[in-house]
């Protein structure tokens, strides 16, 4: 595995595989690796000739009062997992090297953006849009593996492939999983002892509105209710949100119907967890 953390060597790597015809599977990451992005990363490495990782905390996608510096980083153990992955390469790129001026351009997301994350990140999916746009330049990967646990995210970059028609195939994989049902995440380290027991009702509060949906319940009103309850009634999380849209086009819905997500996020004292389940209702 090689390690890359300029640009212009990077983007000098991927033209030679390409000329040779070879596919590139690309997973974007910020890093403090665990087996969710191992899952991305093993589905690139069966499906691809070349993997490239990036390993980039993009100060672009975080608000002034969010966790960039806090954000968990371990650059060695990090190699380490991703060189057991075989990984061809790994892209280390400072922040002056992706940023080296205030950036001319920067890409606007203008749709899937006023609910969930987008409501309480403002400016997120902007940060998020323009870094995968500048990473899709220089890896012009054949297929770009997305977590379903960012589920808008996977939105917005769908949304920004096809508009401005990246030659990239979206593999959206599915939410891996602690044994309590906690969706695995960097951030989870900073939740205190006491946090992370109460944390996996966020879950456990999904699968109930999933069950009651099986039941019956159709009112996307009555089932937000229920899953509120669950988790102020048995953790000290703060409810960002608890909503119930279409997927992907994230419109709210008078109804169960369709293609759609429950997604819930919750503020801990020094962590904001975000998990979702998606449904399809025939
Ligand atoms: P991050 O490093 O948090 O930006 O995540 C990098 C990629 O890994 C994103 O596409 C995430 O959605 C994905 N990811 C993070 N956690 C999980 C998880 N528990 N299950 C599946 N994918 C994940």
């Amino acid at each position: 595995m090689k390690v890359i953390t300029t640009i212009n060597e990077m983007q000098n790597e991927i033209l030679k595989h390409k000329e040779l015809g070879m596919s590139i599977g690309f997973v974007p990451t910020m890093g403090f690796l665990h087996e969710g992005h191992l899952t991305l990363i093993s589905k690139a490495r069966k499906e691809n000739d070349v993997v490239v990782v990036s390993i980039f905390v993009n100060p672009l996608q975080f608000g002034p009062k969010e966790d960039f510096s806090t954000y968990p980083r371990d650059f060695d153990r990090d190699r380490a997992l991703a060189e057991g992955e075989k990984v061809d390469y790994l892209f280390y790129p400072s922040v002056e090297e992706m940023y080296p001026r205030e950036p001319s351009v920067k890409v606007m997301v203008q749709e899937r953006t006023d609910v969930l994350c987008g409501k309480s990140r403002p400016g997120h999916f902007d940060g998020v849009a323009t870094v995968i746009t500048k990473l899709f330049h220089i890896m012009m990967p054949t297929r770009a593996y997305f977590g379903k646990k960012d589920a808008q995210q996977v939105a917005v970059i769908d949304g920004l492939i096809s508009d401005f028609n990246f030659p990239v195939h979206l593999i959206p994989v599915d939410i891996v999983r602690e044994k309590d049902g906690l969706a695995k995440s960097s951030r989870n380290v900073n939740l205190l002892a006491e946090e992370r027991e109460q944390a996996p009702i966020i879950y456990k509060s999904l699968q109930t509105a999933k069950k009651a949906i099986d039941d019956g319940e159709i009112n996307p009103a009555v089932l937000t209710t229920m899953i509120k309850e669950l988790i102020t009634s048995e953790s000290n999380g703060e409810i960002d949100y608890v909503e119930i849209l279409s997927y992907p086009f994230l419109k709210p819905l008078e109804k169960i119907e369709g293609s759609l997500i429950i997604a819930v996020a919750v503020k801990f004292s020094k962590v904001r967890l975000i998990d979702n389940i998606m449904i399809q209702i025939d």
